[in-house]
């Protein structure tokens, strides 16, 4: 289980170093993280690039999931001797199929057809032996530590780790097409809090899943996060200009807020409605819009 990495491990301290996967981490794949200490080596989402490739550089005692999405999880099966960890509230996901499959809230056809991407394109391998685990949680490898920082929303377990002069952000991945609250256990007031919270962290180097990878220094995360944060309120900007006129939920999910049009995958029209709804709770809480008859909204 141990693969030559060449210069795609790039390393960040003693301790720390970033396997970069294919297209700098762009989704399929995804940027995982190594931590070797003294007594034990973890590696913190295993992508499928770490699969293909047939391991890490070193040999890993425990592998641990920032939280269970399909892309984060993939080398679970691959280190079957390794222990695996995730957020406790995440642990379904990890543990079998149908649990991953509730995460997404998937089902029909949608369902079984994402259920095939995960098993080809994923590897997914089920973990019932995973552990949980909270909030401030301290994995001690010997001379260096691997401190969880439960950060919900985009799941509800999804956490970020505080590791040596680095900060592995995850999905708070500071892209262009912004946070992903689209599942049925995402929350788009928890995110908000998320990244609310995850301003404060002080480090060097600041990793996040996919694309931007490796982003150094405090000044240059904090505008990338406040670029990401704003997407959110531009979503809710455009949605409230579609309700000038009354729509349903339906006829945003047709608009299309969150993907563009091309997009074509299994999971769009339930991202799309679940998005579309967390938003309009809030325009109704905020007294930005109201429902003129039973479905359908407008603003006010
Ligand atoms: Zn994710």
């Amino acid at each position: 289980m141990i693969a030559d990495w060449g210069t795609d491990e790039r390393r960040l301290s003693d301790s720390v170093s970033v396997l970069i996967g294919t297209n700098n981490g762009g989704y399929p794949s995804g940027n995982s993280l190594v931590v070797r200490g003294t007594s034990e080596t973890v590696i913190i989402d295993p992508s499928i690039d770490v699969v293909a490739r047939g391991g890490a550089p070193v040999p890993v005692d425990a592998v641990i999931n920032s939280h269970s999405h399909e892309d984060h999880i993939a080398g679970n099966g691959l280190f079957a001797d390794a222990r695996v960890h995730v957020h406790h509230e995440d642990l379904p996901g990890v543990r079998s199929m149908d649990g991953l499959m509730a995460v997404y809230g998937l089902d029909g056809d949608a369902r079984e057809s994402f259920e095939q991407t995960v098993l080809d394109e994923f590897h997914f391998t089920p973990r019932p032996d995973a552990h949980g685990f909270t909030d401030g949680h301290v994995f001690d490898l010997g001379g260096v530590n691997v401190e969880a920082v439960h950060l919900p929303g985009h799941t509800r377990g999804h956490s970020g780790f505080r590791i040596d002069n680095t900060f592995f952000l995850s999905d708070i991945d500071l892209t262009g097409f912004g946070p992903y609250y689209g599942d049925v256990w995402s929350d788009l007031d928890d995110f908000e809090d998320s990244l609310v919270k995850v301003r404060d962290e002080e480090a060097d180097f600041y990793v996040t899943f996919h694309h931007k990878g490796i982003i150094e220094g405090r000044e240059t995360f904090v505008e990338m996060l406040d670029g990401f944060h704003s997407v959110i309120g531009r979503r809710h900007d455009a949605m409230l200009d579609f309700l000038g006129e009354p729509h349903t939920i339906t006829e945003m999910v047709e608009h299309r807020f969150i993907y563009r049009p091309h997009v074509e995958m299994a999971f769009v029209t339930s991202v799309e409605q679940r998005s579309a709804e967390m938003h309009v709770a809030r325009m109704i809480r905020q007294g930005e819009a109201t429902e003129v008859e039973p479905g359908r909204y407008q603003r006010n």
